[in-house]
C-alpha cells in the first residue's frame, strides 16, 4: 500500500470547525494534488458536535472556557484518528496550527486570552508518539515556497 498523507479535515474545507466552518487551504491542496489523502476531524471522531464551544489545552488536559473538561473526548478522536492513519502506512500528518487536537508547534495556554505557548495538540502529541512526521499548514506552505 503505498503512503498516505494525514491531513486535518478542515483544511480540505470540511466544515469541522468549532465554529461551523471549514479553513480550507487552496494552495495545500494544490500541491497535494495526486497524492493520496486521509482527511480526519479527531474532535468529531472523539464524539464532540459541530459547532461545539471553544476548548484550549492545559497540561495534559483540555478544557472550556467554563472550566468543563473535554480530555478524553479529545484523547479517543486522536486514538481513533491515529488509528485509521497507521492503517493507511501514513508517514506525514499535515496539520491545523494552533488547534487544541492538531496544534503543531504552538498551541492556546488554556487562559482563552489568544496567547500561544510551545506544544502540540492532542492529536499531535499521539501522531508523534507513533512516529509519524507532523508539521502545521503554516510549516507546510513555507516549506513548499522555499523549496
Ligand atoms: S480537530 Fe483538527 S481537523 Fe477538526 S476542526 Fe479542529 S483543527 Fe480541524
Amino acid at each position: 500500500m503505498s503512503d498516505s498523507i494525514i491531513i486535518s479535515a478542515c483544511l480540505l474545507g470540511e466544515a469541522c470547525r468549532f465554529d461551523g466552518q471549514g479553513k480550507a487551504r487552496a494552495e495545500i491542496i494544490e500541491l497535494l494534488a495526486g497524492r493520496e489523502v486521509l482527511a480526519v476531524c479527531p474532535e468529531v471522531e472523539g464524539g464532540l458536535p459541530i459547532p461545539r464551544p471553544p476548548a484550549e489545552i492545559k497540561g495534559n488536559s483540555v478544557l472550556r472556557e467554563n472550566g468543563e473538561d473535554v480530555t478524553k473526548a479529545f484523547e479517543m478522536g486522536a486514538e481513533k484518528c491515529t488509528s485509521a492513519g497507521l492503517a493507511a502506512n501514513a508517514s506525514l500528518a499535515i496539520l491545523k496550527s494552533r488547534s487544541p487536537a492538531c496544534g503543531c508547534g504552538q498551541v492556546y495556554d488554556g487562559s482563552f486570552s489568544k496567547t500561544l505557548i510551545s506544544g502540540d495538540g492532542i492529536f499531535t502529541r499521539l501522531l508523534k508518539q507513533k512516529g509519524i512526521e507532523c508539521i502545521s499548514d503554516e510549516q507546510f506552505l513555507a516549506y513548499s515556497d522555499n523549496h
